[in-house]
């Protein structure tokens, strides 16, 4: 008995593919023939295509092919076909919702084209029945993107850098975002500088944008109505605007001035801005009255002066 080797497996050359494309097209009378349609009446593979040229455009600029459609072609298209392409490809990724760029990768059609059709990529992939992105929806403002940086420089206790905002979870938006708002991650933290800084002394003029964000709430028992009579000559609002927190903090390089706790060292400490006179007891929102505290050294010291 004789053994012998399989023989490799005849090795497909780009011509076969490309002779098989040119046949398939002109059976069909096409100046340009979609993936689909090769697939379904050609000899070979979406993987064979794949490999030997890279994308369906390639393959069809090889065969000599037009590698796009006219707009003839286009309108031929109908929203149904457009809507099964995108199902199809959510359900290749598992998942209810689909990036440009997923489709792009997968899709039979060309992003574009359906931006075109429907204004909206998250319209297109609704009326598909799927979930949009969120992200047309996500229209972030110039004081969200600073209250983000000042959350990053606080939560890390030191200028925040491009690796932090791509860190997962750290950054709220994307370094795309920043760049797109400020035209890159440098430029959106002057924007932040130039922003903390904005104000002289002046800082209660800017009550009316009073930023909330954080647990900042040192004194956080109800006014009695006892002291409303006295708050009514305050010269500064209670609420330490987004500008001044930030100076305080800075000022106190992001540590707990009691216990020295600072989110650099102690991820999970949260720091706080606190009124040292009580804004209660008629202290003023400056900054001198103020302080950084972690929570637990701000727990429970309520109205109290230490
Ligand atoms: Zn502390």
């Amino acid at each position: 008995m004789r053994f012998e080797l399989t023989p490799y497996k005849r090795v497909l050359d780009d011509e076969e593919i490309i002779k098989d494309i040119q046949l398939v097209a002109k059976k069909h009378k096409e100046g340009y023939l979609s993936l689909s349609k090769y697939i379904r009446y050609g000899k070979y593979s979406r993987c064979a295509i794949q490999g030997h040229f890279g994308t369906w455009k390639e393959a069809l600029i090889r065969a000599g092919l037009r590698s796009t459609r006219n707009q003839d072609e286009l309108n031929r298209i109908s929203n149904q076909q457009y809507f099964d392409d995108l199902q199809r490809v959510a359900k290749e990724l598992n998942s209810a919702t689909i990036s440009y760029k997923d489709y792009c990768d997968r899709g039979k059609y060309a992003v574009t084209h359906i931006i075109k059709r429907f204004k909206h990529w998250d319209t297109a992939l609704t009326m598909a029945g799927l979930s949009p992105t969120g992200k047309a929806k996500m229209k972030v403002t110039e004081k969200e993107c600073l209250e983000d940086i000042e959350r990053m420089w606080v939560t890390l206790g030191r200028q925040p850098t491009t690796t932090d905002v791509q860190k997962l979870a750290l950054a709220k938006y994307s370094l795309d975002t920043y760049k797109r708002r400020f035209g890159g991650w440098r430029k959106a933290l002057e924007a932040f500088i130039a922003y903390v800084n904005g104000v002289t002394d002046a800082e209660h003029d800017s009550a009316s944008e009073e930023v909330n964000v954080y647990a900042d709430n040192c004194d956080n028992n109800e006014e009695n109505a006892l002291k409303t009579s006295s708050s009514d000559a305050r010269k500064t609002p209670r609420n330490i605007n987004l500008r001044l927190r930030f100076k305080v903090l800075s000022r106190d390089n992001f540590k707990c001035q009691a216990c020295g706790a600072s989110p650099a060292t102690i991820p999970s400490t949260i720091l706080h801005v606190d009124h040292i006179i009580p804004w209660s007891q008629g202290g003023e929102t400056v900054i001198d009255n103020l302080q950084t505290l972690c929570s637990d050294c701000n727990l429970g010291k309520g109205d109290l002066l230490l």
